[in-house]
């Protein structure tokens, strides 16, 4: 599988003095997958990231990247997409502005432009200054940006961040179709259990920095069922499901987001 993988790292570890925040990480993301990286708060998910796209410095380990390692020739970074917890778009340029920016800078076409703003619904704010978007339009901005060039590969830090329940389904919907259609690589992380289980092919669990388990979605949905069945009781049980319907319900209640603007 070496062969294949998209992402190959080798001990990867990051010590901040006496925090170790990424503590001997192997992590192998084969082509066309996407994979979940799944942890709680500080549990190391961004330094693993910023690690694997050469914005930080292991201080011990190493990452490849389509085979490359970080350093030296980094010509492999065109064909990467990524998204970093901070939104970095130039707050006084409209949205249209950003991408065009991001474009040029890229090598990217114009096509690409129309249709990333389209694949984002960001079509009704293409004329709004980037620092007046709301958070989750932002957000959708920040993935514009990262796929507008069509990289092989995305590399996606919390990518659910600020985005409504209807926006998350959208965007699970267009990295499945990236994934499934193009063939595009995707690690992603997320906090949020749901948010890979309905979507990542393989999900790693990464807790104080070490990778605790890394399996198949179903393996570890498995697993989940199981737990869940011998440590809760009926009421508990029922209480989750509830809470599962009532985010499908406010789903099929609301539309895509739709702003009234005053003329
Ligand atoms: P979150 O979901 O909250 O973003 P995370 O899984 O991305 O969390 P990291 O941001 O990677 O976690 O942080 C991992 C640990 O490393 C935390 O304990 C954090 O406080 C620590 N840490 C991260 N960056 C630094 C830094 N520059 N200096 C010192 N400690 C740091």
């Amino acid at each position: 599988m070496a062969g294949d993988a998209v992402i190959a790292t080798v001990g990867l570890t990051k010590r901040y003095g006496a925090i170790q925040a990424v503590d001997d990480i192997a992590l192998q993301v084969r082509r066309g997958e996407i994979y979940g990286f799944l942890g709680r708060n500080g549990a190391g998910k961004t330094t693993t990231i910023r690690m694997l796209l050469g914005l930080i410095r292991p201080t011990a380990g190493t990452v490849r990247i389509f085979g490359h390692p970080i350093g030296g020739d980094q010509r492999w970074l065109r064909r990467v997409g990524f998204l970093v917890e901070t939104a970095t778009a130039y707050p006084n340029l409209t949205v249209a502005e950003n991408l065009d920016l991001q474009r040029r800078l890229t090598g990217a076409t114009r096509a690409s432009l129309t249709d990333a703003i389209e694949r984002l619904g960001l079509a009704p704010y293409a004329d709004r200054r980037a620092g007046r978007l709301s958070l989750g339009n932002q957000q959708r901005l920040s993935l514009a940006r990262a796929l507008l060039h069509s990289p092989e590969l995305l590399i996606l830090d919390e990518p659910a961040n600020g985005l409504d329940p209807a926006g998350i389904v959208e965007v699970r919907e267009l990295l499945r179709t990236l994934a499934g259609d193009r063939g595009v690589t995707v690690l992603m992380s997320s906090h949020i259990l749901a948010e890979v289980a309905h979507l990542a092919d393989r999900i790693g669990i990464i807790d104080a920095g070490r990778l605790v388990e890394e399996a198949p979605r179903d393996v570890l949905a498995a697993r989940a069922r199981d737990y869940v069945r011998d440590t809760f009781t009926d009421a508990e049980r029922q209480e989750a499901l509830l809470t599962a319907d009532l985010e499908r319900y406010f789903l099929a209640q609301t539309g895509p987001e739709r702003t009234r603007t005053t003329p």
